[in-house]
């Protein structure tokens, strides 16, 4: 059976399951609940034997003491009704309203209290500074109260009219007005409840105060015990165990004389307890911004990611389809020229036509290449003679071989391991690494501009392939980056063929890499495993 913590939420608390009102608290927190409970019941022993002891002319400290609270409880105040702007829980803005009717009592209590604010003619009636404690002592818990009995319902009580804000001014200006609307009713009354004796020491109807005050924190736990689901709950019940220990210690054990070690002791319990709620929301407040901050900078990266992946494969269908599109438009063009001719050459027509065919079907072939690339389930793997493979390549590498003044030749192993592939990528690999060696050598006078292309078997079972030109060689300068995508030194290079050829044979479980020729040039070798799965290689040669 699930804990009550554990229960699901009836209402909107499902949209925000990372605020203090909603998400539950865990092991961590409940543990350090625990730990600031037993350490205030552990001071609360130690003081407890020395609590009657009078510590005259210390009164001093006390707008110190009403500053640090006042502060506490505005800051707490404030941070419940951020919380309330974010998720108009009406029972967050009754708590958040107790912080603030709490806090501005202190400023009548403090001007009030006998003997501190003296020189400014600030010393009322004896009773004043009695009678707005009792008002702030029943109040708080009143509204913890409230907040409790409202949280589960919220679901079933209509959304407040009006803009968040103006429900939050509107808020802020009533609990004001009703505060110090009070304390100056209470400051200005002639008559009011005696419940001191004399400025230190309090009368018999004083005990009336704490005891209902016991009565109603207790009220309030139980109430929030039976309903707790948020870390908040679980902090306001160690708020209400605080001022139970700082009543014990003010109102029993320092027997309400003001000043006493007892008195002080409640209230840095007070002020502790007040603290408590405030310490949580700020640390929620940096966990919020952390979680913002990382949520933020992980949906830029997968953007960044998302726009590279797509101009990655933009760029390598451009790269791959330029060049049959290329040789189309040529053959297109000699065609148009055969046929424009006073007797139209019909057959040398005929054959640049069927060149157009041949380099559409390729264009095609590339488009589906490219696409099981980036679609890794759709990868076709046939048994292939690689060296048939590459002698395609090399034939059609030819035309544009001689263009360059450059020759191509090959030393293919007959005894290669039986592999499996793609043909088409593979095709794509050789054609890339030859089409890269006759550029490096476009500049070459002084040597023979030959590609050297080999194949042979390694151990154990891999299968070697070396595209060895002598051209200008790597750049020590790029060496690093030539596999990166869209870099490149060529004026019109696109940069995409070794990113591309070093996927495509790293998608089939071997290495491609590039070292130095000696004395001039490079050598891009790549590996492939050899496949134990003996079949027919069908390597179809691209039309
Ligand atoms: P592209 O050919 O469009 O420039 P590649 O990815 O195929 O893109 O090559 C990237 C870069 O690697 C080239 O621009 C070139 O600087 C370098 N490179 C590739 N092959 C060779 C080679 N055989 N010799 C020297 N440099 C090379």
């Amino acid at each position: 059976m699930l804990s009550r913590i554990d229960a699901p939420m009836i209402d909107r608390q499902d949209n925000y399951p990372f605020l203090l009102s909603t998400a539950p608290p865990n092991r961590t927190q409940k543990r350090l609940a625990g730990g600031v409970l037993a350490a205030l019941l552990v001071a609360l022993l130690i003081t407890a034997p020395f609590a009657r002891i009078q510590l005259t002319g210390t009164e001093i400290l006390l707008p110190a003491y009403a500053a640090a609270d006042l502060l506490v409880e505005l800051l707490t105040s404030a941070l419940l009704l951020a919380s309330f702007s974010v998720r108009d829980s009406r029972a967050v803005l009754i708590l958040s309203s107790g912080y603030l009717f709490s806090g501005l009592l202190v400023i009548p209590w403090a001007l009030t209290f006998p003997g501190v604010f003296t020189a400014f003619g600030l010393d009322a009636n004896m009773q004043s500074t009695a009678t707005i404690a009792a008002v702030r002592r029943l109040s708080f818990p009143l509204f913890v109260l409230a907040y409790a009995l409202m949280k589960d319902r919220e679901a079933f009580i209509r959304k407040p009219q009006g803009s968040i804000r103006a429900v939050i001014v509107g808020s802020v200006a009533l609990v004001a007005s009703l505060a110090f609307g009070l304390a100056s009713i209470i400051v200005r009354a002639d008559e009011l409840p005696t419940f001191m004796k004399d400025a230190r020491d309090v009368a018999s109807l004083w005990r009336y105060v704490p005891a209902a005050a016991v009565c109603l924190y207790l009220a309030g736990l139980v109430s929030l015990w039976v309903r707790r689901r948020s870390t908040l709950d679980l902090w306001l019940m160690v708020v209400l165990c605080t001022l139970l220990i700082e009543l014990t210690l003010l109102s029993y054990l320092g027997a309400g004389t003001r000043l006493s070690l007892g008195w002080w002791a409640g209230r840095f319990c007070g002020l502790a307890s007040a603290s408590m709620v405030l310490l949580v929301l700020l640390s929620e407040t940096t966990t919020l911004q952390a979680r913002l901050a990382r949520s933020v900078h992980s949906e830029r990266l997968a953007r960044e990611s998302r726009l590279t992946a797509m101009e990655a494969l933009s760029a390598s269908i451009a790269h791959e389809i330029n060049q049959p599109l290329a040789s189309m438009i040529t053959s297109a063009s000699a065609g148009l020229r055969w046929l424009d001719k006073e007797t139209p050459r019909v057959k040398e027509a005929h054959a640049a036509l069927e060149r157009v065919v041949r380099d559409g079907h390729r264009a095609r072939t590339v488009i589906d290449g490219i696409r099981d690339l980036f679609r890794k389930d759709a990868q076709v793997r046939v048994p292939l003679d690689l060296n048939r493979l590459i002698r395609d390549v090399l034939q059609r590498s030819e035309e544009e071989a001689r263009f360059h003044r450059v020759s191509i030749e090959a030393d293919l192993d007959g005894k290669l391991p039986p592999t499996t592939g793609n043909p088409v990528q593979l095709q794509q690999v050789v054609a890339n690494l030859v089409a890269n060696a006759i550029d490096a050598m476009g500049a070459v006078t002084d040597r023979p501009r030959v590609v050297y292309v080999t194949s042979q078997p390694k151990e154990p079972g891999e299968i070697l392939v070396s595209v060895k030109d002598a051209g200008t060689g790597l750049d020590p300068n790029h060496r690093d980056r030539i596999f990166e995508p869209f870099f490149s030194t060529k004026p019109a290079g696109m940069g995409m063929g070794l990113m591309f050829s070093r996927s495509i044979v790293e998608n089939h479980g071997g290495r491609l890499w590039a070292t130095d020729n000696v004395p001039h040039g490079a050598i891009f070798h790549f590996t492939l495993p050899g496949s134990d799965v003996a079949g027919t290689p069908n390597n179809e040669p691209i039309r």
